[in-house]
């Protein structure tokens, strides 16, 4: 058996010729009239006079933002001598910047959402190694197959397996441990960046898998790109700053930066699917049941803050997952007009559909799943304490 072409457009052996669609046994049911209608609404909405060019637009402006932000903080911090108040402003930037370009850059372009063309996509997504430090190339497989394609699922999905560390969801095994997950779980995802920039990628590489995604070893171009975009990522993160500033404080500062933009980066991936309304699924359960691959992508994502306007603008409509997940090679920066969609949608199709109104009320629902998740099977004291 195996994976479901997946309805979403992301057929697994299209990405980049490092992923072997053969090598998972766990398969969704596609199509769905679910699906159907929201695709149909969908596309109506974006053959509109002027929509999609007005969406490309808005997307296209992030870029140079993104990057002008980091180049104008670097230039100064390294050429200009500045007071410890603007060095501050500086790193600030850097931070800022680092996570534009993870939010509205890099993420579109590794999904294939900037461009037509594939290979321009991949240059531009190709500022992950170059900017962010990690690899473009895993990352793809990580995210684009692992996590789109088996959200939630036990052991497939990447970002929600991290046993024997964290347990994010029933089916993995309670350990005693867990119960204080909810409090150590915010220092380890401010070193979840330092990890991929260090040995995340190389690791992923020795064992030929992420989740249960087969990851080749990259050759030709794919190959190149890593190495010279860890050899860039290298130069001006921490080679250049050696020259002006003391080791010390060029490690303080490249280290504080890659822990704030770290934390950020994993909330924010979290806050969508490790939460108390989201739904998650054992490998067995998917077999067993052969779910919609649509409506689980919707049950086991969760939206937030919809109506803030500047926390969509600035994490790159990830605070719309529901719909990127639904649609990941559509712009995010149609997602709000495609949530109003997909909640109707749902409703008429009796798919459940989870949004939090707040950051706080997003934030204390990931906090309150990991302390159940903690508990889940222990004796009761524990379970119910
Ligand atoms: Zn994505």
């Amino acid at each position: 058996m195996t994976a479901a072409p997946a309805p979403n457009g992301l057929e697994p052996t299209q990405q980049d010729g490092s992923v072997q669609p053969s090598g998972a046994n766990v398969a969704f049911a596609s199509g769905g009239e679910f699906l159907r209608a929201t695709k149909r609404d969908v596309e109506e909405y974006l053959a509109r006079r002027g929509t999609r060019l007005r969406g490309s637009l808005l997307l296209y402006s992030k870029a140079p933002i993104s990057f002008g932000l980091i180049a104008v903080s670097w230039g100064v911090l390294v050429f200009a001598g500045p007071g410890l108040a603007l060095a501050l402003v500086c790193l600030a930037g850097l931070v800022l910047g680092a996570i534009l370009t993870a939010f509205c850059v890099q993420h579109d372009a590794n999904h294939g959402s900037y461009f037509r063309d594939r290979r321009l996509n991949h240059l531009l997504g190709w500022t992950s190694d170059s900017v962010l430090g990690f690899s473009s190339y895993a990352w793809r497989v990580k995210h684009n197959i692992a996590h789109h394609t088996y959200t939630n699922v036990d052991g497939y999905d990447d970002d929600a397996t991290q046993v024997p560390l964290i347990r994010l969801m029933p089916s993995q095994r309670p350990k005693p441990w867990y119960r204080f997950q909810q409090y150590y779980i915010w220092p380890m995802y401010t070193l979840m960046s330092l990890r991929w920039q260090t040995v995340g990628d190389i690791a992923a590489f020795a064992r030929g898998k992420i989740g249960e995604s087969t990851l080749r070893v990259p050759r030709g171009w794919n190959l190149a790109g890593l190495i010279g975009g860890k050899a860039i990522f290298v130069g001006w993160a921490i080679a250049i700053p050696l020259l002006v500033y003391p080791w010390w404080a060029v490690l303080a500062a490249y280290v504080g930066i890659s822990m704030v933009t770290s934390l950020i980066m994993a909330v924010t991936f979290q806050l969508a699917h490790c939460v108390e309304e989201a739904s998650f699924a054992s490998p067995d359960e998917v077999r067993e049941t052969r779910p919609l691959w649509a409506v689980h992508e919707v049950e086991t994502t969760v939206d937030f803050c919809p109506r803030n306007p500047v926390l969509t603008w600035a994490l790159g409509g990830l605070n719309f997952q529901i719909e990127h997940h639904l649609f990941p090679r559509v712009a995010h920066t149609h997602y709000p007009r495609i949530a109003q969609i997909v909640r109707r949608n749902c409703l008429e199709h009796g798919v459940r559909y989870s949004s939090q109104p707040s950051l706080a009320a997003a934030l204390r629902s990931h906090f309150l799943h990991l302390r159940a998740m903690g508990r889940l099977g222990l004796p009761p004291e524990f379970e119910m304490g």
